[in-house]
């Protein structure tokens, strides 16, 4: 630690923001055995959600899955606030099948500053952060609103949309992080000094309106699933708060005649707002404008929560004035009469272009400082939380001299998310969707934890508890698999006439247990019933993994190989700072976007648009020369 600097006390790992990204991040240093503190404007907001009253969802419950899967906070949380679990997809196959819950707002800031408080290693502090104190490249520490100085080994920036905040309604516009939040000025133009890129973005949220004023009886009701889903591999439901409903209605041509004639008093439409919006979230106004076609749009109305009345209409974030805000909110079948409670905003923030990223979410060019969450061009909460659980685990890591670790692609939708950010950057809000995983079967909910417990076991991720339930359920697994495998049913068998009443062929030759369960009309569940297979396993999850397993083996074998040709040159690292000129028989266009890039890994290089096979052919036969 530098001398000249009076540093009121030193930490391990520093977590600036108590966001999504920045709780994550925090728990997982501290898990790691690392002290540390969570610096943060408010204590009162540490897991605000900012926005929509969700967690989970198509691409998104994959992750949330992982998070939990490394030991992290946001499934359990969201298992204890969640008052409207659905399974999306339920009637497509597993690797697309997504948990989705509606959370209690108040019970979710709870849960999450329950973990935080109560976590040994770890400290929170209330200030804003203006300034970080940088030495020859190294982030040293950082400096608090009030002049306070804390040291550290590394630090982790997680201050989500607060940047350089600019909130929007209509013409009108002012500085906020989000509404009701100030913006981080000082941090802003401290960063801004940094060797880094940066842009704009902006999101936008709809309007509040007050339950009390809403005819629910003239919408569609959309109760949640029974049994409820759950969340964390650790959870059974028992912890689900009271469960209610959600309500789904519609825009009109009305409502959309009010949204064109506001548009000259639009923010995006009259080139106030210059950052590009989430395409996958996007506002009413763009809606009408981009599908003229669609005379109507879906609104579900979701409660914020059992002890209040606000709901927030999903499916009208806007930014058009206040009073056009009122109008066609009420030209909404059962909003005639709704009084709205919180204007709805657009607010543009700072990003850094995550491609000045290292996978393990470090910046390149100021050793010790790791980014996560929205900073980083994404939208959302469980891409903030995963990726403030990885730029934790890394910042502890390095803090104890240790090599730094990241999920594979073909590991994790958590690499996924870090390769696509670091490789490929982005120009829009980042959201996950299945879509953007190759290896979709094995990267399945059901089996994040098989997926990476074990490596968050050896990173210190994963405490005894869950290594025991972990544990167990795997050699469950085992075991049942083993049985199956040696239960044979042949024609004379005391099972076989209750089997044939649930086969399409009946039994003629001898098949075993897990023939049987191949079998599409079969599943796990008819075949424990019948009393000479049965009764099974009583484990839900494990009784899941033996059908998934079973029934889909021979295409995740089939990825399996693909994954094993593909690695083999994934993790065949390149040279940074390198000039890529010098490879003789490179296109200008393949130099140019290499030189940009700078991709860590060969890996990396394949997947940037414009880089050829043929190209990486160059590059390997190069690095060969190179010896
Ligand atoms: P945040 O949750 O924003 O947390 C940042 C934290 O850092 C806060 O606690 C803040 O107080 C703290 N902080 C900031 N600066 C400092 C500082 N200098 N010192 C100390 N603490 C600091 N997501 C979607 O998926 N869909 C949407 O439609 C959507 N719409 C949104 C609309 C709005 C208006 C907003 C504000 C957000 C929206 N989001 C949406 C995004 C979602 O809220 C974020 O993606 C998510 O919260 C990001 O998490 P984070 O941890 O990166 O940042």
């Amino acid at each position: 630690m530098s001398n000249q600097h009076n540093f009121h006390q030193h930490y391990d790992v520093i977590v600036i923001g108590g966001g999504h990204a920045g709780t994550e991040a925090a728990l997982a240093a501290a898990r790691m055995g690392c002290q540390t503190l969570l610096l943060t404007h408010n204590i009162e907001t540490l897991g605000q959600m900012s926005c929509n009253p969700a967690i989970g969802g198509i691409g998104k419950g994959h992750l949330v899955k992982e998070i939990d899967a490394l030991g992290g906070a946001m499934a359990i949380a969201a298992d204890r606030a969640g008052i409207q679990f659905r399974t999306l997809n339920s009637s497509k196959g597993p690797a697309v099948r997504a948990t989705r819950a509606q959370a209690d707002r108040v019970l979710y800031r709870a849960a999450i500053r329950e973990q935080l408080e109560n976590h040994e290693n770890l400290s929170l502090f209330q200030q804003a952060c203006d300034d970080l104190v940088v030495e020859n490249d190294r982030v040293i520490g950082v400096v608090t609103q009030m002049g306070l100085k804390f040291s550290a080994k590394t630090v982790v920036l997680t201050v989500g949309t607060f940047l350089g905040g600019q909130i929007h309604i209509g013409l009108d516009n002012y500085q906020g992080g989000r509404a009701g939040d100030p913006p981080a000025n000082a941090l802003a133009k401290r960063l801004r000094e940094l060797p880094l890129r940066v842009d704009r973005l902006k999101t936008g949220t709809p309007p509040r309106v007050d339950a009390k004023t809403i005819d629910f009886s003239v919408m569609q009701e959309q109760p949640g699933d029974s049994p409820t889903p759950v969340f964390s591999f650790m959870g059974d439901g028992s912890d689900h708060p009271q469960q209610i409903s959600c309500y789904i209605t519609h825009t009109n041509e009305k409502t959309h005649d009010i949204i064109k004639g506001g548009l000259d008093r639009s923010p995006m439409y009259s080139g106030v707002i210059e950052g590009i919006g989430p395409r996958y979230c996007p506002s009413i106004e763009d809606k009408v404008m981009r599908f003229a076609d669609k005379n109507s749009h879906q609104i579900f109305v979701e409660p914020e929560g059992l002890t209040t009345n606000e709901v927030y209409p999903n499916g009208i974030s806007t930014s058009l004035p206040f009073d056009v805000q009122v109008q066609l909110v009420r030209s909404i079948k059962g909003f005639e009469n709704a009084h709205i409670t919180r204007p709805g905003y657009a607010i543009e923030y700072d990003y850094f272009d995550p491609r000045d990223l290292k996978q393990s979410l470090e910046t390149k060019y100021i050793h010790g400082l790791f980014f996560a969450g929205q900073i980083n061009g994404t939208t959302g909460y469980e891409e903030a939380g995963a990726q403030g659980l990885v730029a934790g685990l890394n910042a502890a890591l390095q803090a104890q001299d240790k090599e730094s670790w990241a999920p594979r692609r073909d590991q994790a939708y958590m690499g996924v998310l870090i390769d696509d950010l670091s490789t490929l950057g982005t120009k829009e809000p980042y959201r996950m969707f299945t879509s953007r995983a190759e290896y979709r079967l094995l990267l399945r909910e059901d089996n994040a934890d098989m997926r990476l417990t074990e490596q968050g076991r050896q990173l210190g991720l994963v405490d005894d508890a869950r290594w025991a339930r972990f544990s167990e359920k795997m050699e469950a697994i085992e075991q049942e698999q083993q049985r199956l495998r040696s239960l044979w049913i042949h024609k004379d068998h005391p099972a076989v006439d209750a089997v044939n009443e649930h086969v399409k062929t009946p039994i003629t030759r001898e098949v075993n247990g897990e023939d049987l369960l191949r079998r599409p009309e079969m599943t796990y569940a008819v075949m424990m019933s019948i009393p000479a297979l049965g009764p099974g396993l009583t484990d839900q999850q494990a009784a899941e993994q033996v059908e998934i397993q079973t029934k889909y083996a021979g295409y995740i074998h089939r990825q399996q190989d693909e994954i094993a040709k593909q690695q083999r040159h994934e993790n065949t690292k390149l040279p940074l700072d390198f000039d890529y000129k010098s490879i003789k028989g490179l296109s200008n266009e393949v130099v140019a976007k290499l030189n940009q890039h700078q991709p860590e890994t060969v890996g990396k290089a394949a997947r940037i648009s414009g880089i050829t096979p043929a190209a990486i052919s160059m590059l390997l036969v190069h690095l060969k020369k190179q010896g």
